[in-house]
């Protein structure tokens, strides 16, 4: 989509630091990091929040999910414990719609979550 940052970061028009990268999904620093590790994982292709989930291939969501605790023991907090969200919808705080899961770790949690 023209107007996604996410697409944008995805075909490489805005920079990033990249923790993995292949054809179908990438992981990278977010930009305002909530713990020392925040790593944002998204399929390049635009598909708008959880609520879409349908319209991924399983293939592709199995992969992005594996690819989360190899990123975790990657940055060495597999071990110590880290947290995935999907943020959905304006209750949910989701601030960019093209759907991507966190990866926060490096420091202790909270919950219930604000
Ligand atoms: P959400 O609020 O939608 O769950 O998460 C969006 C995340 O994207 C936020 O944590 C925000 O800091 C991050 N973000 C927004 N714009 C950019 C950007 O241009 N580059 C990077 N690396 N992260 C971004
Ligand atoms: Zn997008």
């Amino acid at each position: 989509m023209d107007d996604c940052v996410f697409c944008k970061i995805a075909s490489g028009q805005i920079p990033t630091k990249k923790a993995y990268e292949d054809d179908v999904l990438i992981a990278f620093n977010d930009i305002s990091p909530k713990a020392p590790i925040h790593i944002l994982v998204m399929p390049k292709f635009h598909i708008a929040s959880v609520n879409d989930i349908q319209n991924i291939d399983d293939a592709l969501l199995g992969k992005i999910l594996k690819l989360i605790p190899k990123l975790a023991a990657m940055l060495e907090i597999d071990m110590s414990g880290y947290r995935v969200v999907i943020n959905c919808g304006e209750n949910g705080g989701q601030s960019v719609d093209h759907l991507h899961f966190h990866l926060l770790g490096g420091r202790v949690l909270t919950w219930p979550p604000g």
